[in-house]
């Protein structure tokens, strides 16, 4: 298979998570809980870690919320997650970091956004309190630009110095300049201040697609740095989804990221690891790393009159997501099982002869009978009430045949 190349940048660990260095791209997400309830979070973090959060960041964003993460890690600790945790500081992260230090020592990592953290000599002097506090921990850092608090000083800086220009650039190009700027003279800092290179990744988040990928391919660049890429805002529904995964496949696919997070508004009550599932799907269809066995499904036609076809794919889909956490004990190679169910003869005996293993369900007029594939051969062919089922069974017993010895 085409696998986009990594672009090279410095490891860091994060906890016991490889970011950047070739190291699989790490899939990340955010609560949404208070973080001061403890409880809740700590639910919230388990439940993202196990749909498949390799980090979780949570916002610390006041002294009760500071006070709640050692309470956060502790549950975590007695439910025996080992999640690696961020903390998301902005504006006070100089003052919460150092008057919690338990709360300092429980993160596995600090995100700060240069553009929150004061003006003037009170930016340098609370930026430079948080990197020795991470220095200090032996933490790594992410230095989360966003085009949305971008720091003002530098923007209007290199406003006024464009607007001198004899050859000015379009206000858009100097934006993501600045944001460029930022995240590398903050990393710079960093470095002055004594933090590794290998503790410091860097992100550059915008809401617009476009200017995502501008921004980070000038980022990539200039850098060796371990990347987080995001669309930031990115919405609801099939609008964010679909912007997160335009932005992030661009990028991807020219070996920019190392980890990402999908930043989806849920609706009201709506899980939030439905953020985590996305990021898995954008890596899994780019052929950067497998998540769970894939079912291609036709999506159906003129030839498909019964709705059958659309609940057979569900099954199996359903399936392959219940039966993957006891496979992967033995063989997580069957994440890369690839399963097709096609509606009708038209196309589905090639794509079910492409898949590890298939089926050919009849369309309309057709005899009522499924041939199933494996690895290409036609082995069997299903009919019946029981259909379903035996083919389930036939999807079982390949992958215990699969298994290493
Ligand atoms: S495989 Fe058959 S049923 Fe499915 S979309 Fe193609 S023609 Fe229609």
């Amino acid at each position: 298979m085409l696998i986009p190349k990594r672009r090279p940048t410095v490891p860091v660990p994060v906890a016991d998570v490889l970011v950047g260095g070739g190291h699989p791209v790490v899939v990340q997400s955010m609560t949404n809980t208070d973080t001061a309830d403890a409880a809740a979070t700590a639910t919230q973090v388990a439940e993202l870690f196990r749909a498949g959060s390799e980090l979780v960041r949570i916002t610390v964003n006041n002294h009760a919320a500071a006070a709640a993460v050692p309470e956060i890690r502790q549950r975590l600790d007695d439910l025996g997650l080992r999640v690696p945790l961020v903390g998301d500081f902005h504006y006070n992260g100089h003052l919460l970091l150092t008057e919690h230090p338990e709360t300092a020592r429980c993160l596995d990592k600090y995100r700060i956004n240069p553009g929150n953290v004061g003006r003037g000599d009170k930016h340098d002097q609370n930026f430079a309190t948080m990197i020795r506090v991470a220095r200090d921990f032996d933490r790594p850092v992410r230095i989360g630009v966003n085009a949305g608090s971008l720091d003002q000083e530098l923007l209007s800086d290199r406003m006024e110095a464009n607007a001198r220009s004899a050859t000015p650039q379009d206000s858009d190009a100097v934006l993501l300049e600045a944001m460029v700027e930022s995240a590398l003279q903050s990393a710079h800092a960093a470095e002055h201040l004594g933090l590794g290179r290998d503790r410091i990744i860097l992100s550059a988040k915008i809401s617009n697609v476009q200017r995502l990928v501008r921004v980070y391919t000038l980022l990539s660049e200039r850098t060796d740095h371990a990347l987080h890429l995001g669309l930031t805002e990115a919405g609801m529904g099939v609008k964010g989804i679909v912007s997160s995964t335009a932005a992030l496949s661009i990028l991807l696919q020219q070996g920019v990221g190392d980890t990402i997070r999908v930043s989806l508004t849920p609706p009201p009550g709506g899980a939030r690891t439905e953020e985590v599932r996305v990021c898995q799907q954008i890596l899994q269809s780019l052929g950067i790393r497998p998540f769970l066995p894939s079912v291609t499904a036709c999506p159906g036609c003129g030839r498909t009159t019964s709705s059958y076809f659309q609940e057979l794919s569900q099954r199996v889909a359903a399936f392959l997501e219940q039966r993957m956490p006891e496979w992967r004990k033995t063989d997580p190679s069957v994440a890369e099982l690839e399963v097709a169910v096609m509606g009708c003869v038209v196309n589905g005996p090639g794509e079910s002869k492409a898949a590890h293993i298939g089926i050919s369900l009849p369309g309309t007029g057709e005899a009522p009978r499924s041939p199933v594939y494996i690895d290409g051969a036609h082995v069997t062919t299903l009919q019946g009430p029981t259909l379903a089922e035996d083919f389930l069974a036939l999807i079982e017993d390949y992958v215990a045949k699969r298994r290493p010895q």
